[in-house]
Formats: structure tokens, C-alpha cells, sequence
């Protein structure tokens, strides 16, 4: 008989956005006329149209298909060398870091490459997550089997668990303990928050002198206005030899739905065999690539490269605008109601303490119930996210407006 991958079984039955989907469900049944002014700023999805440059780009590479003369059919399992330049170009040597083309790995998705990342990392690893986390990180560690079971707080026995709160500014102090892959992840899902240089040159040096890897995820990097918060980690010396970059083109393009990501492997970065020798990632991650991939659709990656043209550079920054604007207009109501506000600044989600004496799905039921929005309770995030919620700045205006005057109506603090 076929065994299972029984590390599968440990997993949390998804807790946090089915529960919302069943509160949700629970209150339109019990009041069918409230349906059609439900307002979701739950859900970390963009919501504006593709820009335009992307959309001009899929459909000259899409004519070119039709075309035998220009016809291609594989791609190179790393991706086009056009895009692979591009980004190493625009993203990292013109601002001084020194990476090469071929330390980019194009990707469908930074989700599945924090996933699949996991495939050259061995067992035995002892695995540092913030708390509250982008919930990706941990269930695929538990997928591969770096941990036990959940405790009755979802919490698994083996990974090592960083509060972030309001006293740390929601980046994690270096632990105590010897950790050898930390996951990082600024601008902060969920909480907003950035890291500092010093705040993340202390954990380049502690994952130097350790030996470890810091698997960084910028998913949110174009939303930093902030000139002093660093957009990558390589601005952090020696960051070369001991971290891993994802990056997307889902939050600042809006390419949820068309799919394109990529990861930085530098050729300096090593980790350990088990007879304790050196080795370099790149080759194992290139082999990785080259087995399971046959990298993103040729319109798609053009549709990437067309991003970083001069429209497309205007056209990304009229989209953070927009997203920027609708944070800044949140963080005001919210403020204005006597709440605690982190985040917003320089990320599209804003961390808002819940009012004396609600806790978090306290708080989503009552923003369900007497303001018809849906946001997402902090504790789904982690133990440490209790006492907050998240809303997120991906909406139109009019709706961003609309729960502003709802929310001032529901006279909140
Ligand atoms: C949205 C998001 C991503 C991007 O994932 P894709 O698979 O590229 O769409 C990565 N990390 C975090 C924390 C995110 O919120």
C-alpha cells in the first residue's frame, strides 16, 4: 500500500481564512440584505488594473508565438536572459549591489519559491519564524517534516518562534538560541512594519558568525518610501554569503493572477554537507530549477521586462500611489479614533491594536457585524498577533473612503 507524506496530517486545517470565509458565510445568511455592502480588506490581493505596459508587452510576445518565424517553445528553466538582466540591472547593480544575471532565478511565484526552497535545505535544520508570520513559511516546514505537532495555540514543536511586538517595532531581537535558517520577511506581512539597516545588519552578522541562512522575502519592497529603509538585503554587507532574496512582481506590478516572481541565490552563498564541508547553493538550487521547472510563460516574462521600461516604472508607481494613498487615509481614521496604528507607512497593511477589551476576532465580528467589513484578526498570523488586526490598503478608493466613514460611525476606542 502507498505510504502518505504523514507530516501532511499535522497541519492546522488552514484556521484562519476558512474561519473568516464561515463567519462571513454565517452573517450574510442571517442578513441577505447586508451581502452587497460587504467590504473586504481582509484578503492581501491587489485589486487595480494591470498597467498598461505589461498588457501591451503579453500581446506583441502572444503575436509573436502565432508567428512560426518567432515561435518559441521552451524557455531556459532559469528564465529569458531579457528579464534576468533586467532585474539584476535595475533592482541590484544600479543601486550598487553587486549581483549577476545569473544569481536571478525567475519563478511563478514567491509563495511557492519560499516553499520550494526548502527542497535543497536538509533536515535537522533548527528554523527561526517571526511570530506573527506569512502562514507559507511555516506550513511548508512542517510539509518537509522540520517539526512535530501543533500545540492547542497552532504552535509547532521544533520551530522557533520570534515575537514581534509593538516594543521590538515588530522586528524580531537576535535569539538566544542558535538558529541556522531564519526567515525575515520586509516590509512586513502582516504586520507593516520595516527593518532598519542596523536592525538587519545585526542578523547578517549573527547568521555570518552562525553559519546560517536568512531566507529574506521583499514581496513588498516598492511600497518603501522611506529613503533610509533598505529595499534589499544585499544594501547590508556580507549579506551575499548568508542570504537568500524572493521578490514578486504580484504586489508592485499587480501580477497576482499573471504569475511571476524570482529569487536571488548569490554565488557566495553556502551552507553545510552533512560531513561539515562547504557548499554553495547556486549549483543546487540551478539543479533544483532546471528537474521540477520549465520557468514562466514567454508573454508573461515579457510582460515583467515591460515593467521595467520607463512607462512601466510610471505606471507601478501610480499603482503604489494609489494602494500608498488608501493606507495613509486608514492609518488617518484610525488614528483619529484613538487606535494604535503601526504599519501604513511603508506597506500597504496597516496593524491596528484592537480597543481595550477586544480581542482580535472580537474585533472582526465586530466590524462584521455593525460595520459590514472584513478585516483579518491578528491572532490568525500567530499567538504573538493577539490584541491586533490587519487591514489591508488593496481596494479601490471609493471602498477605502466607504470604511473610513464606517468605521468613524462605529465611534470605535
Ligand atoms: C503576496 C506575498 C508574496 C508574493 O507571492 P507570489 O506567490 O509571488 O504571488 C510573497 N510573500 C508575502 C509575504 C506575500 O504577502
Amino acid at each position: 500500500m502507498a505510504r502518505i507524506n504523514d507530516n501532511y496530517l499535522k497541519l492546522k486545517a488552514g484556521y484562519l481564512f476558512p474561519e473568516i470565509a464561515r463567519r462571513v458565510n454565517a452573517f450574510t445568511e442571517a442578513n441577505p440584505e447586508a451581502a452587497a455592502k460587504i467590504i473586504r480588506c481582509g484578503i492581501g490581493d491587489v485589486t487595480e488594473a494591470l498597467p498598461l505596459a505589461a498588457r501591451e508587452a503579453m500581446h506583441r510576445a502572444i503575436d509573436e508565438l502565432g508567428d512560426r518565424d518567432s515561435f518559441r517553445g521552451y524557455g531556459p528553466e532559469q528564465g529569458y536572459e531579457f528579464l534576468r538582466s533586467a532585474i539584476a540591472e535595475s533592482n541590484y547593480r544600479s543601486r550598487g549591489m553587486a549581483i549577476a544575471d545569473d544569481e536571478i532565478f525567475v519563478s511563478d511565484g514567491s509563495k511557492c519559491d519560499t516553499g520550494n526552497f526548502l527542497d535543497i535545505l536538509g533536515p535537522g535544520n533548527r528554523t527561526a519564524i517571526t511570530d506573527p508570520v506569512y502562514p507559507v513559511y511555516v506550513d511548508t516546514n512542517v510539509m518537509v517534516g522540520n517539526t512535530g505537532d501543533a500545540d492547542d495555540r497552532g504552535a509547532y514543536e521544533g520551530l522557533v518562534y520570534l515575537p514581534c511586538t509593538a516594543e521590538n517595532q515588530f522586528v524580531p531581537a537576535i535569539p538566544q538560541e542558535d538558529v541556522d535558517v531564519i526567515y525575515l520577511c520586509y516590509p512586513n506581512n502582516p504586520t507593516g512594519a520595516t527593518a532598519s539597516r542596523e536592525q538587519l545588519t545585526a542578523w547578517v552578522d549573527y547568521a555570518k558568525a552562525r553559519k546560517a541562512i536568512i531566507l529574506y522575502d521583499a514581496a513588498y519592497e516598492a511600497f518603501i518610501r522611506d529613503p533610509e529603509v533598505p529595499r534589499s538585503i544585499y544594501e547590508i554587507p556580507g549579506a551575499d554569503t548568508c542570504a537568500v532574496e524572493f521578490r514578486s512582481f504580484s504586489k508592485n506590478g499587480g501580477f497576482t493572477g499573471v504569475r511571476c516572481a524570482y529569487t536571488v541565490v548569490p554565488k557566495a552563498l553556502v551552507g553545510s554537507t552533512a560531513s561539515g564541508e562547504d557548499q554553495a547553493l547556486h549549483p543546487l538550487w540551478n539543479r533544483r530549477m532546471c528537474t521540477k521547472f520549465n520557468s514562466v510563460s514567454y508573454p508573461v516574462q515579457r510582460a515583467a521586462e515591460a515593467l521595467f521600461s520607463e512607462d512601466g516604472q510610471a505606471q507601478i508607481q501610480a499603482l503604489i500611489d494609489h494602494y500608498m494613498g488608501n493606507a495613509e487615509l486608514l492609518s488617518q481614521t484610525c488614528k483619529t479614533l484613538g487606535l494604535e496604528v503601526y504599519g501604513g507607512k511603508n506597506a500597504p497593511y496597516i496593524w491596528v491594536r484592537c480597543p481595550e477589551g477586544i480581542d482580535s476576532w472580537g474585533m472582526f465580528d465586530k466590524m462584521l457585524n455593525e460595520a459590514t467589513v472584513v478585516i483579518t484578526p491578528g491572532s490568525g498570523f500567530g499567538a504573538a498577533g493577539e490584541g491586533y488586526f490587519r487591514i489591508s490598503a488593496f481596494n479601490s478608493r471609493a471602498n477605502v473612503e466607504e470604511v473610513c466613514h464606517r468605521m468613524e460611525a462605529l465611534g470605535l476606542s
